[in-house]
C-alpha cells in the first residue's frame, strides 16, 4: 500500500493540494433517469458538503477553494517547509461525467478545460458512477490524461447487489468493472494514463464483514489503482436516517471499524494507492456515528492500525 500524499509526492515533486469544486451536475439517481430520492445514504448536495459556490464562474471557485487552504501554506511556511503552491482540483459530489437529461457533454469538456487551465493546477480528479461514461467522455477524458494528470473515482460502496439494490445504488458490479477497464483503454489508447480510485462502504445495512471483504477483492480484481474505505456515516435529510432512526440498523463502533480495517488492508496490494481509510463528515447534519466526529482522534487511531496517513 501507499499513501495518497507519497503517491501524489512521487508524481509531482512536490506535496499537492486537493481543491473541491462544483461542476453544476445533477445525478440520473435524482433527475428521475434512474430515479428520484439519490442514493439511500446520499446528502442533499450530493455527499460533497465542503464544497463553496455551486452557482460561481469555475474561475472563482478556484480562486475561493485555493483561498481556503491558505492558511495550510502559512502553517507549513512557519514549520520552515518550502511551500510551493500545486493544485488539483476536484469535482467531488454529485455524478461529474454525467451532462444531465439533454446529454450536452460539451459544457463539461469546456469546463474541465478551463479547470485544468487555471494558474498552479497540476491534475484533476473527477468522482461520478461507472453507469456514467460515455463513449465521448472516454475519449475526451483519455485524451486528456496525455496532458495531464487525471483521477476518476468511481462509487462501488459495495459488492453485494442486493445491499446496492436497497441503497439504490442502480448498478450491477459488472458495469463497475467494465468501468474501470473502459477507463484504462481509453487513456492506453491515448498514449496517457487514468488514476481510478474506488469508493468502498463499510457498514452498509445488511453487509456482513464477507462482503465487505469481498467488496474490497472485488475492487482489487477489478484493477482499481487506488481505493477509498470510509465507515457508513448517517447524516440528516437522508433515506437512512429515516431508517435509522426506525432502528432499523446500527451504525458501526469504533472499534467494529478499526476490525474490519485491520481485516481489509492486508488484501490490498503493494502498489495499491490509499487515498482515505476514514470520512470527513458534516458535523452540523451527523447523525451516527457519533466517534467519527472526533477526526483528529479516529485519524491517529487508524495511523497506528494502518501505519498510513
Ligand atoms: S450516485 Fe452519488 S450523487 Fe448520485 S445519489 Fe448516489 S451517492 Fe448521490
Amino acid at each position: 500500500m501507499i499513501f495518497v500524499s507519497d503517491f501524489y509526492k512521487k508524481i509531482f515533486s512536490q506535496k499537492v493540494y486537493k481543491i473541491a469544486l462544483d461542476a453544476g451536475c445533477t445525478c440520473p439517481n435524482r433527475d428521475g433517469t434512474l430515479g428520484r430520492g439519490g442514493c439511500i445514504f446520499c446528502s442533499q448536495n450530493g455527499s460533497g458538503d465542503f464544497i463553496p459556490g455551486r452557482n460561481l464562474a469555475i474561475e472563482e471557485q478556484i480562486e475561493k477553494a485555493k483561498a481556503l487552504v491558505e492558511s495550510k501554506f502559512s502553517r507549513a511556511a512557519a514549520r520552515g517547509e518550502k511551500v510551493s503552491k500545486k493544485f488539483i482540483v476536484y469535482f467531488q459530489n454529485f455524478t461529474n461525467t454525467y451532462a444531465g437529461a439533454d446529454g450536452d457533454e460539451g459544457r463539461l469538456f469546456a469546463l474541465f478545460e478551463k479547470a485544468v487551465s487555471a494558474p498552479d493546477v497540476v491534475g484533476i480528479a473527477i468522482g461520478t458512477r461507472p453507469d456514467c461514461l460515455s463513449e465521448g467522455m472516454l475519449a475526451f477524458l483519455g485524451e486528456l490524461s496525455e496532458r495531464t494528470f487525471v483521477q476518476i473515482e468511481l462509487g462501488l460502496q459495495t459488492a453485494n447487489e442486493k445491499t446496492a439494490d436497497y441503497c439504490r445504488r442502480g448498478f450491477k458490479n459488472e458495469v463497475y468493472t467494465n468501468a474501470v477497464d473502459r477507463l484504462h483503454k481509453a487513456a492506453e489508447n491515448a498514449g496517457g494514463r487514468i488514476h481510478v480510485v474506488t469508493h468502498v462502504i463499510f457498514g452498509l445495512p445488511g453487509d456482513g464483514t464477507d462482503d465487505m471483504m469481498e467488496t474490497v477483492k472485488l475492487a482489487v480484481a477489478g484493477g482499481t489503482d487506488g481505493i477509498k474505505i470510509t465507515v457508513l456515516y448517517v447524516v440528516e435529510g437522508t433515506d437512512l436516517a429515516k431508517e435509522y432512526r426506525a432502528g432499523k440498523f446500527k451504525a458501526l463502533e469504533k472499534e467494529e471499524y478499526y476490525d474490519l480495517l485491520r481485516k481489509a488492508l492486508p488484501l490490498l496490494p503493494k502498489d495499491m494507492v490509499v487515498h482515505r481509510l476514514t470520512g470527513d463528515p458534516p458535523k452540523r447534519i451527523l447523525i451516527a456515528p457519533e466517534w467519527t466526529a472526533d477526526k483528529k482522534r479516529v485519524m491517529n487511531e487508524i495511523r497506528g492500525i494502518s501505519g498510513l496517513m
